[in-house]
């Protein structure tokens, strides 16, 4: 399927007009477009402008409430329990990673529980805000939206593809960040190969019936027949995780575990994240920290390549790649192209706010 491309600089105001539209506030537009579209910049398009189609069928549906503030549920210092009031993931969860860093910062450390957040997007983004206040920051997650994950061992689908993370700032470097879903892949990657028409990698998918596949049609099945399963990465081991996910991100934080009797939405996508974040300075090992680091990552990427194998990477130098390769202008597939003009379109039609609604994004399509 061919793509088009789209210069950076304006993909992130037609996101910003886009939800000023929708009645975003104008900080709440800006963090939704530099979240979505630095999503697409490091690499992750599962996460990135795509995801807006959903985010608007979730606003349509009185499900995505815009404007929200986080609540306090409950405050014990260094640990923060907040509420995300179904509020844009992109901007409560920004507010929420900002009170638990000025709490380490305060502490030492912050356990801080967001639950009821919409989409958080890509969980990176929330562990380099983070490591640029020079934090280090662990993120479990769960995923309210339709199981799509089977359990190691079964093919029904039990649970999101609950990513986990983790940050760690280097002195005078980019900082660290491993950052994935538990799943084999990401749902927003099997999207992708649907849009594009092209197979998903070997051993991430199983069919209705549990068979093994790489026809990413098998998520997206017509209407009344059973939808397949994505697989958990690494065997027991992505299972074991998310399940953790599952119960640290949402049972821990006093939101829903996944089941059929939390799951009475419609559109929405919601996240739950336990997040710790504390400052490795008050470890006292600031001087020997960077050093074990570099050290370290000399002597690994020192290992011999296997072949057709480019380099050893540490966590994060591919997404800082791949911003640089696409700084200028950012590839979209057709299939996601029209669903943004359709998403664009309905926010039109909506004229929820005095601001214009972007035109369709195709229009800024350069070939
Ligand atoms: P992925 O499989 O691309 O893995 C990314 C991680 O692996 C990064 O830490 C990256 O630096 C590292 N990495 C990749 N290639 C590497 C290599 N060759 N050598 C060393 N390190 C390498 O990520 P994914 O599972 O597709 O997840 C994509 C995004 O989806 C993540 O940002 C995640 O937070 C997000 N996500 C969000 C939700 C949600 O509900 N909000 C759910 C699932 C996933």
């Amino acid at each position: 399927m061919s793509e088009s491309r789209i210069p950076t600089r304006a993909l992130h105001q037609w996101v910003t007009d886009l939800w000023l539209a929708a009645g975003s506030t104008a900080q709440e537009a800006q963090l939704t477009a530099d979240h979505l579209v630095g999503a697409n910049l490091s690499g992750h398009d599962s996460h990135g402008v795509g995801m807006i189609p959903r985010y608007v069928l979730a606003w349509q549906a009185n499900e995505l409430q815009l404007n929200q503030r986080v609540s306090v549920l409950q405050d014990a210092g260094s640990l923060l329990s907040l509420d995300g009031n179904r509020g844009m993931g992109q901007a409560v969860t920004a507010q929420a990673m900002e009170m638990a860093i000025a709490r380490a910062r305060e502490h030492g450390v912050c356990v801080m529980g967001l639950r009821q957040s919409h989409h958080l997007g890509r969980v990176g983004h929330w562990a380099e805000q983070a490591t640029a206040a020079g934090m280090i920051s662990i993120h479990f997650v769960n995923v309210l939206s339709k199981p799509i994950v089977a359990p190691h061992g079964g093919y029904d689908a039990r649970y999101g593809t609950n990513p986990f993370t983790i940050g760690v700032p280097m002195d005078g470097e980019a900082p660290l960040v491993l950052d994935f879903a538990t799943s084999a892949i990401a749902l927003g990657k099997v999207r992708v190969a649907h849009n594009k028409g092209v197979p998903v990698a070997a051993g991430s998918l199983l069919d209705a019936q549990g068979g093994p596949t790489t026809d990413a049609a098998v998520m997206y099945p017509p209407a009344g027949t059973p939808q397949g399963a994505l697989r958990p990465f690494g065997e027991h081991k992505g299972h074991v995780l998310a399940v953790m996910c599952e119960l640290l991100g949402a049972a821990v934080t006093g939101g829903h575990t996944i089941r059929p009797e939390t799951l009475r939405h419609e559109h929405a996508v919601w996240n739950n994240m336990l997040a710790i974040v504390f400052d490795p300075a008050r470890l006292g090992t600031s001087t020997s920290f960077g050093h074990e680091v570099a050290a370290f990552a000399d002597w690994m990427k020192s290992a011999r390549l296997q072949p057709g194998q480019h380099g050893i990477h540490l966590p994060g130098e591919p997404e800082r790649a791949c911003r640089a390769a696409r700084a200028q202008q950012i590839a979209i597939d057709a299939g996601t192209l029209a669903q943004l003009d359709d998403a664009a379109a309905r926010v039109a039609d909506a004229r929820a706010s005095a601001h214009p609604a972007p035109g369709p994004l195709s229009a800024l399509a350069r070939g």
